[in-house]
């Protein structure tokens, strides 16, 4: 079930100034998205082009949204995320931060980009190794039409919270270390420990949604 405004509130006001608060609508109704934003919540974050463009068709009378891609990204999808989305929080690999250069020149636009990271072996998780990221770095600061903001993160299911918390500061001081100002970390579970050590966006799902 949708949290009831005051609890939303609660969770807004709680959050120190230069946190945003990412809404994860996938899997949601977009009559949720509406009620959401009738709260002053402008910022919603979908895993699925196919799922993410009827949502906003039908929500275009809001011209306030702006939308994140947070999923995994395939080549063939890039053009229509570039598109339609604002912020793209789930670049994984140089080959698809190149391909996001190139078709954002002929698209004319310049997604606001996160690079995401993977700190701890985890099979199902996408993201560059840190040694791999720090090696492209040159390539990667050459690319044009993108607007390279920060780093993302999502550390495994596994960990408890004293080690999550470890996964953000790691992440937090990697993106200090490469001058990039935002850490996209934290989600309903774990978003007061990213918080604690830098987080500038949490992304919170099922807290303001409810179960899927
Ligand atoms: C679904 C999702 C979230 C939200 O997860 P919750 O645990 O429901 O808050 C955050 N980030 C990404 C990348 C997601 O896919």
């Amino acid at each position: 079930m949708l949290i009831n405004s005051n609890d939303f509130k609660k969770i807004k006001n709680s959050l120190p100034l230069g946190v945003g608060l990412l809404a994860v609508s996938k899997g949601h109704a977009q009559e949720s998205i509406r009620k959401l934003s009738d709260y002053g919540q402008f910022d919603f974050g979908e895993s699925r082009l196919q799922e993410a463009i009827p949502k906003k068709n039908n929500l275009n009378d809001l011209d306030q949204l702006r939308w994140h891609f947070v999923g995994t990204l395939q080549k063939n999808k890039v053009r229509g995320v570039i598109k339609e989305f604002d912020f793209i929080h789930s670049v994984d690999s140089l080959p698809l931060l190149e391909r996001i250069s190139r078709i954002s020149k002929e698209e004319q636009k310049t997604p606001n980009i996160f690079l995401q990271v993977k700190f701890r072996d985890d099979p199902k998780k996408g993201g560059f190794l840190k040694h791999d990221l720090l090696e492209s770095w040159p390539s990667i600061m050459s690319l044009k039409n993108i607007n390279l903001i920060g780093l993302m993160t999502i550390p495994p299911i596994d960990l408890n919270s004293y080690q999550r918390k470890e996964v953000f500061c790691e992440c937090r001081s990697l993106a200090d270390h490469l001058g990039l100002k935002d850490c996209s970390m934290g989600m309903s579970n774990d978003w007061k420990e990213s918080i604690d050590v830098g987080a500038t966006w949490i992304r919170l799902g099922s807290l303001l949604f409810g179960e899927r």
